[in-house]
């Protein structure tokens, strides 16, 4: 652990450009708990008698939006979520390094916690829009609504602007993404079973000659592109790293 965190020192020492790539491991020490892991797969399976993948798709939203929304509300919106030790230390990364944060996570902790240039590939429960007239609204008229499924007062549904199953990613992110990270000195992987694509394939995109660093409890398929594995806690290897 020690020599791996020395390595990790260098990497971080010598670096300009930094990309973190993160999951839903960066937001499960502000508990917010990983759906995806066994015990919420389960959870989810035995509440609503299907997948989270079928729930979280685009043609379950359509066709059963009550289900969705009751679903979405329960276990995807954890409001008063504060930042971690995570969060908390890319701010001070972003301080002395160009850093950008690729995120997963749709639970806006990055912005919580002031990180600026952050990438949601997946979007934000923050951002919710009319389908109808594309009004704005902010997460409290979602979690408000007097229905469990929540209206424009044009009668549209708002929709949450969240990437569901079957749904593409954002280009212009995407582009960006690609981008930073064909650019990075350094990008760390943190937080994500990196089992989710097209997210997963965007370390492809790595320029050979910049080091790729994966944080991780578990191992994962993309392992053997990396140039360094720790098996540990994100915000305490952060903090760590910039000692
Ligand atoms: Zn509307």
């Amino acid at each position: 652990m020690n020599n791996d965190i020395n390595i990790l020192k260098e990497y971080y020492k010598s670096a300009n450009k930094i990309v973190f790539f993160g999951g839903a491991g960066v937001s499960t020490a502000s508990n917010i708990p990983d759906f995806r892991s066994e015990k919420g797969l389960y959870q989810v399976h035995s509440e609503y008698g299907v997948s989270y993948e079928v729930i979280l798709s685009h043609t379950y939203y359509k066709y059963h939006p009550d289900i969705f929304f009751d679903f979405y509300k329960k276990h995807m919106i954890y409001k008063d979520a504060l930042p971690n030790k995570a969060h908390l230390t890319l701010t001070k990364i972003q301080e002395e390094k160009n850093l950008i944060i690729i995120a997963q996570n749709i639970d806006g902790l990055h912005q919580k916690a002031n990180n600026k240039n952050v990438l949601e590939l997946h979007g934000s429960i923050h951002r919710n829009y009319c389908e109808k007239c594309g009004a704005s609204y902010s997460l409290n008229a979602v979690i408000n609504s007097i229905n469990i499924i929540p209206h424009c007062h044009c009668g549209g549904t708002i929709k949450p602007d969240v990437v569901l199953y079957e749904e593409s990613l954002n280009q212009d992110i995407l582009e960006k993404s690609i981008n930073a990270i064909s650019s990075a000195d350094l990008i760390i992987v943190a937080g994500t079973s990196l089992n989710v694509y097209p997210a997963a394939s965007l370390i492809r995109y790595k320029n050979p000659s910049s080091k790729l660093v994966i944080i991780n409890y578990q191992s994962t398929p993309q392992d053997e592109y990396a140039d360094l594995i720790i098996h540990e806690d994100i915000g305490k290897t952060l903090e760590e790293m910039i000692k």
